[in-house]
């Protein structure tokens, strides 16, 4: 028998300390400590990089975000109660923050499926240190009429920022991870991080603009190597709780 201690983290591959993947452990380093982490956590096993769903482009994100999931979850898909967005390259160009024009109609459904607390928007660049007096995040905020999320740690170590964030709104309903979806362009911050805390992930494969950087390259290298020798991405935890 498994110690209570550990997760079920893929169905055939990894098996993982629960306790090495508290929140309280990423919020007590620095960025640059916990980035280290991070790679070296992913190194140890590659699937956390895996996302549960794939779509090319933002526009394509199905509504509810449940349906997405339904091979993880019942025939109705898990219980998705709120929302996390990456914006650069997710449903916005990278480093403006404004709703691409081409992508609002959905922006409103998601909106309106998720609304009050229950979408939050988390970017590396607006709403972080570097966002000098969070006027970006102010901005964006205005534009999108969506809550920015203003966290000290990136991604992928502020799940506990996040996990704050919804508990401390009651209107989310969320207690536990498996109730998040995060959306994003990246698979070494947004897919990892979702992993990572135990939520659901959703890869925007292609996002606003064509990405052919390096990082993009080995992310999109590594995740094809994997999910042609027919690994997966690790289960939501609280699913088997
Ligand atoms: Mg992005």
């Amino acid at each position: 028998m498994r110690p209570s201690n550990w997760k079920h983290a893929d169905s055939l591959t990894y098996l993982m300390p629960h306790s090495e993947l508290t929140p309280d452990f990423a919020l007590a380093h620095s960025m640059n400590v916990s980035a280290s982490i991070n790679v070296l956590r992913l190194l140890a096993n590659p699937t956390l990089c895996l996302p549960h769903y794939t779509v090319s482009t933002f526009d394509q994100l199905p509504v509810p975000l449940s349906t997405a999931f339904t091979k993880y979850g019942t025939e109705k898909g898990p219980d998705i109660r709120a929302v996390v967005l990456d914006k650069d390259n997710c449903f916005a160009v990278p480093r403006q923050n404004t709703i691409y024009p081409a992508y609002s109609a959905k922006f409103d459904e998601l909106r309106k499926a998720y609304p009050g607390s229950r979408l939050l928007i988390v970017s590396n660049s607006t709403g972080t240190s570097s966002d000098k007096g969070y006027e970006e995040a102010d901005l964006l905020e205005r534009n999108a009429g969506v809550k920015v999320l203003r966290h000290t740690t990136k991604k992928p170590g502020c799940h506990a920022e996040i996990m704050s964030h919804f508990r401390n709104a009651p209107d989310t309903g969320v207690t536990v991870p498996s109730q998040v979806a995060i959306v994003g362009d990246r698979l070494f911050t947004d897919v990892l991080m979702a992993n990572m805390m135990g939520s659901h992930s959703i890869w925007i494969k292609d996002g606003v603009v064509p990405d052919h950087g390096l990082l993009s390259r080995v992310e999109k290298g590594l995740s094809g190597f994997l999910l042609r020798r027919g690994y997966v991405a690790p289960h939501p935890w609280s699913d088997f709780e």
